[in-house]
């Protein structure tokens, strides 16, 4: 059975974040302390990385994952892209470029970001290499058959995703009707609430439970959380089938 395991949780900058103090209860929570969101999809035969936040690497490792045929960047916002250097150790397992799924717009930032993973280098020099390519409506990545979609965050494009009835959406501020078409008769759906007051970008909460009721899966829980959602006490205010995501979080799909 396919799993879908949540690598991080948490919005941009981390929970906790560089600089603020939080009440001791708080941090006793380890449901509380959010790596940067991103998501592993592990098949029968191999796996899938979406998103490389800069704790890439301590979260892959983390789950004893030593193999990814694929990433697929949502976009390419610091949060989701600056990890990738880490990839370069798989290129050098392989002798392959590690193949990187994105948005045209994002491959281009992705090229900004990392030039010397595109320039020749002499031998015995380690860098990453990255086989960018367009994000296509369908992928086979590890006996998995994805679906992919396209959202909006602010003005940029971010890609969603659905595999069987589990579908995931970072960083979202509206689902087009395109992309709703793809989310019906799911039994679980990881959706951005970055916060309680709006925000230009994100779904906050009220937006989340909205979208969340609408679509209707099973299960929903929320990601992309900032530090305004005390893990348990929030959990327990929320409607039936919906709570907040935490580190780790796995569930088949
Ligand atoms: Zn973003």
């Amino acid at each position: 059975m396919p799993r879908a395991i949540l690598l991080g949780s948490g919005t941009s900058n981390g929970i906790p974040t560089l600089g603020r103090a939080y009440p001791p209860e708080f941090l006793a929570n380890p449901k509380n302390h959010r790596l940067r969101s991103s998501l592993m999809l592990m098949g029968p035969t191999g796996n899938l990385l979406v998103d490389c936040t800069p704790e890439m690497r301590l979260q892959v490792t983390g789950l004893g994952i030593t193999d990814i045929e694929a990433v697929l960047v949502t976009h390419a916002h610091a949060d989701h892209v600056m990890g990738m250097d880490d990839l370069r150790s798989l290129s050098l397992k392989t002798g392959q470029p590690v193949r990187v799924y994105t948005l045209e717009e994002h491959a281009q930032t992705i090229k900004e970001i990392f030039p010397y993973a595109f320039k020749e280098f002499p031998q015995g020099i380690l860098v990453p290499r990255f086989d960018l390519q367009p994000v296509p409506e369908r992928l086979q990545i590890g006996g998995m058959d994805i679906t992919t979609f396209i959202v909006d965050h602010g003005k940029i494009r971010v890609t969603g995703l659905r595999v069987n009835r589990f579908a995931y959406i970072t960083d979202v501020s509206r689902i087009p009707p395109a992309a709703r078409e793809h989310l019906y008769d799911l039994d679980c759906l990881v959706l951005d609430a970055c916060r309680y007051k709006p925000h230009p970008n994100h779904f906050n909460m009220e937006q989340a439970l909205e979208a969340a009721a609408e679509i209707g899966a099973r299960q929903t829980y929320f990601t992309h959380l900032s530090d305004d959602f005390d893990h348990d006490k929030v959990n327990m205010d929320l409607p039936p089938g919906v709570e907040l995501a935490y580190d780790g979080l796995s569930i088949e799909i």
